[in-house]
């Protein structure tokens, strides 16, 4: 994925996303108080890197850089375009049709 890989409040993820994605009303989600951890690896008893979280149906799965890389397989089963991270700090968004990353949050995420 082209994303920073510094993390944090980097704008090298902050894009043009109303041209570039159209899957936006798909997002149905956003980033809970708390994440356990990967629904997947939980239940295998496997570890992750860094957790995604999938922005249509709310599922939390797991980076590429994990060894069961549950998000681009969540994406694959359903087609589900958006993910969000679910790493503190991060806020980016990533649209795996349009390869495609961008901030999508909602106004009442920032109104915290
Ligand atoms: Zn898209
Ligand atoms: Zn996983
Ligand atoms: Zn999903």
């Amino acid at each position: 994925m082209p994303l920073c890989s510094t993390g944090g409040d980097c704008t090298c993820v902050r894009f043009d996303v109303v041209a570039s994605c159209s899957h936006l009303e798909t997002i149905h989600f956003e980033l809970p108080e708390q994440v356990a951890g990967c629904e997947e690896c939980m239940r295998i008893g496997a570890s992750w890197v860094h957790l995604r979280l999938c922005r249509e149906c709310g599922k939390v799965s797991c980076c590429d850089d994990s060894p069961n890389r549950h998000a681009t397989e969540h994406f694959h089963e359903t087609n589900h375009a958006i993910i969000r991270s679910a790493e503190p700090g991060e806020q980016w968004s990533w649209c795996y049709v349009d390869q495609v990353a961008f901030i999508a949050d909602f106004p009442t995420e920032k109104d915290r």
